[in-house]
């Protein structure tokens, strides 16, 4: 279990899964077999499995706890929901509740619910069913969506079978029951908690910017999917609304946070999953925190 502190904040890692997820030629089209052949000997074993050239996912939230608040940041795959097209994350039972309890929170703790986006991976806590129907899973939160991302995925609704389920079970529920608050992708959460934008993955991305006492936590969502876009920011991934845009706000956030000793946390890295992001000759590292 991966727990930290900021200033006098803890936080806590919550993992739904991990393993192989993608070959880097699936993940990122304009990957090559050079750019992998560059990077393995850092990425196998911990972020690449050796033997099938797979990249390591974890899915995972983060719990923030401050002097007031508890903060879920981002909701995973979530069970029960129905994603046919994905046999691994259809009608799951992952132990992710349970992991949220063993670190000390209940649902009835969390007080905010922040989504980075609202991909399939990021929402589906967020709702759970109960006698057929999906209801918010935290009954005290209040969840914190950008406007923009949820007026591109409203505005997406009979595109895509996926998206269709994705946003009806797990973000219009939660929208409908008078639980959700649309904002501003510069949005103050509370003093010292802000959404910074980090566009092009999807229109709407925002990562969250947690400072303390001179510490800073970046929960970074899917800006990164992988260490490899850290050392490659050039990297897109397949799934990005704006393979462009989402390599401008890479290239934004890398030179605007290496070497502050802000710390990362990313979504879905494996191994020590955080760390900082240093500059190295014309480009960056990415230095894990053990
Ligand atoms: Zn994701």
């Amino acid at each position: 279990m991966l727990t930290r502190t900021c200033g006098t904040c803890r936080i806590d890692a919550v993992e739904e899964s991990r393993g192989p997820f993608r070959t880097p030629a699936d993940m990122f089209p304009t990957s090559t077999p050079e750019t992998v052949a560059r990077h393995k000997h850092w990425m196998a074993p911990d972020y690449m499995d050796a033997a099938t050239e797979m990249l390591l996912f974890s899915f995972r939230s983060y719990v923030i706890r401050t002097e007031r608040l508890t903060i879920l940041v981002d909701a995973c795959i979530g069970n029960d929901k129905d994603r046919p097209g994905r046999p691994h994350w259809h009608r799951q039972s992952w132990p992710w509740m349970a992991n949220l309890n063993a670190a000390g929170v209940t649902a009835e703790d969390i007080d905010i619910v922040m989504c980075t986006h609202l991909h399939i991976d990021h929402v589906g806590w967020n709702t759970q069913l109960v006698d057929g129907r999906w209801v918010p899973t935290f009954p005290n939160a209040r969840y914190v969506f950008s406007e923009t991302e949820y007026r591109h995925w409203e505005s997406m609704l009979g595109a895509t079978q996926v998206g269709d389920n994705v946003f009806n079970d797990s973000v219009l529920p939660v929208v409908e029951a008078g639980r959700a608050d649309l904002v501003r992708d510069d949005h103050e959460i509370d003093h010292g908690i802000v959404l910074e934008p980090t566009p092009g993955h999807t229109p709407g991305h925002v990562a969250l910017n947690l400072t303390r006492g001179g510490d800073t936590a970046l929960f970074t969502g899917d800006l990164f999917h992988h260490p490899l876009q850290v050392y490659e920011p050039d990297l897109s991934s397949a799934v990005c609304t704006d393979a462009d845009l989402s390599r401008k706000s890479r290239y934004d956030f890398l030179n605007k946070y290496a070497d502050s000793g802000a710390i990362i946390y990313p979504a879905h890295f494996t191994g020590a999953a955080i760390g900082e992001i240093r500059s190295d000759g014309d480009g960056w590292r990415f230095d894990f925190t053990e």
